[in-house]
């Protein structure tokens, strides 16, 4: 982890947030190549549940919610994790981790025996939302996005105009005032969660999780992280919601161990319910071959963000043996990133950059792929330092425009260029005007 933690910073993916004040425990922001990482995971995953399917339609509600939302779903009640305190050095703790040395409690930072009971610490962080700071404006900042969905289901299945089973996706921020926030970015104040609510009948739900819990595990190898890394977590009923009828976690391998990634879930229709009363409006559905009116049922796979981009930079992470300049062996990292998640898609290179004609043609390059990719244009160095600083920030191609390009050596060659394979270091010489097109179908 020490060696990826130090990457993310030097290479512009991961900085502490309000890193010149000392920072501020569990909170991050994402430099240049994180935030693109970030969007094309986004992306992808849009692209994979909303644009592929004709049963799923997006929305993107807002972070503060009237308070009523979180009183309804239980989360002012209940959203909690239970805390200890150690007295002797101060740390706070969940009491899941207070280590138990027969029947004695012990604090897994500094060893002590003297602990507080266990407390309930709500999750939620709190706002006021107007002028006045009293009960009546206070609110939340959302701990889950998928409250939204649950409160807008009647608005959009009707502007939808959508039949069961459907389902309603979103992105987007979500807070919590994480009592131990660790492990970089696993566990965070400030996340983002990928959420599907998948509406469906009752009679549907067990096969429908199983459905979704697939879905999700084809979508991981499809962002190239591998199958054998993941591990499905049946998750036994005294650790579910009440009112969960089954619940799997993907899991991932992390240095730090296996820890969830997702959770997919079968919701059963508390959520609805719970609005419908609170509310005192309808969210029923009405099934027009039956007639018949009720509230769907509803399955939920709800991604992390930031855990899965966590989890892409510690699948690409690898160090291996490539030649120097002077042909030498040496140790290179690399981030081999799934094309389609990479920040950087190509990294184009005039072979030296004190020749025009060369530097002119890489120009035309960059412009000509620009419509199509995020690419990177850089001259200044030896060809393999260049290179090597895009394998370190996991750019799958690299195109050198060299005198073969400007028809010097032999006119057959003239407009061809150096398209180089980061994992392989494979060279293949390729016609510009071939270029976009066999880039893209790596990375789309
Ligand atoms: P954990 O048990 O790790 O706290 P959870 O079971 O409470 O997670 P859910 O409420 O199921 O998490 O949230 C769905 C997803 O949101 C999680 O699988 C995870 O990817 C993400 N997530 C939840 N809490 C955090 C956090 N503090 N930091 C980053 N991502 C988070």
């Amino acid at each position: 982890m020490e060696k990826i933690v130090s990457l993310c910073k030097r290479r512009g993916f991961i900085f502490q947030s309000s890193e010149i004040y000392g920072g501020l425990n569990g909170l991050w922001d994402y430099g240049p190549l994180g935030v693109e990482l970030k969007r094309n995971l986004k992306n992808y995953w849009w692209r994979v549940m909303v644009h592929e399917r004709d049963d799923v339609v997006g929305m993107d509600g807002s972070i503060l919610m009237n308070r009523a939302v979180w009183k309804a779903s239980g989360h002012e009640e209940t959203f909690s994790d239970p805390m200890v305190d150690c007295r002797s050095c101060k740390a706070r703790l969940r009491a899941d981790q207070v280590i138990d040395k027969k029947g004695v409690r012990q604090c897994p930072n500094c060893g002590g025996k003297d602990l507080t009971e266990p407390r309930a610490f709500n999750l939620m962080f709190k706002t006021y939302v107007g002028a006045t700071e009293d009960e009546s404006s206070m609110t939340y900042l959302r701990p889950e996005t998928a409250q939204a969905i649950f409160v807008q289901f009647k608005t959009v299945l009707e502007v939808s105009r959508k039949k069961l089973p459907f389902g309603i996706a979103q992105v987007g921020k979500a807070f919590r005032n994480e009592i131990n926030p660790r492990n970089f970015t696993f566990r965070a104040r400030e996340f983002e969660q990928m959420e599907l609510e998948y509406f469906c009948r009752a009679e549907e739900g067990m096969l429908l999780l199983d459905y979704w819990l697939k879905e999700r595990l084809k979508f991981y190898e499809r962002i190239g992280i591998s199958r054998g890394k993941l591990h499905v977590r049946e998750v036994p009923e005294e650790e579910r919601a009440f009112y969960s009828k089954a619940n799997y976690d993907i899991e991932y391998d992390f240095p730090f161990g296996l820890q969830e990634l997702e959770g997919v879930a079968y919701r059963t229709d508390y959520d609805l319910s719970q609005h419908q009363k609170a509310s005192g409006k309808s969210l029923e559905y009405f099934d027009e071959e039956t007639k018949q009116k009720f509230i769907p049922h509803v399955v939920e796979p709800s991604a992390g963000v930031d855990r899965t981009v966590l989890a892409l930079i510690c699948e690409a992470y690898a160090e291996d043996q490539a030649p120097d300049e002077k042909g030498k062996m040496e140790t290179r990292v690399v981030l081999r990133f799934h094309p389609r998640m990479a920040p950087i898609k190509c990294g184009i290179f005039p072979l030296l950059k004190n020749n025009a004609q060369l530097v002119e043609k890489a120009k035309e390059i960059v412009d000509l792929l620009r419509p199509h990719m995020y690419v990177f244009y850089d001259e200044s160095g030896a060809i393999g330092r260049r290179y090597r600083r895009q394998d370190e920030i996991g750019t799958p191609f690299g195109v050198t425009v060299d005198f073969e390009t400007l028809g010097e050596k032999d006119a057959t060659l003239r407009n061809t260029v150096t398209l180089r394979d980061r994992d392989s270091m494979k060279q293949r010489r390729v016609a510009i005007g071939e270029l976009a097109g066999t880039l893209l179908a790596d990375i789309t």
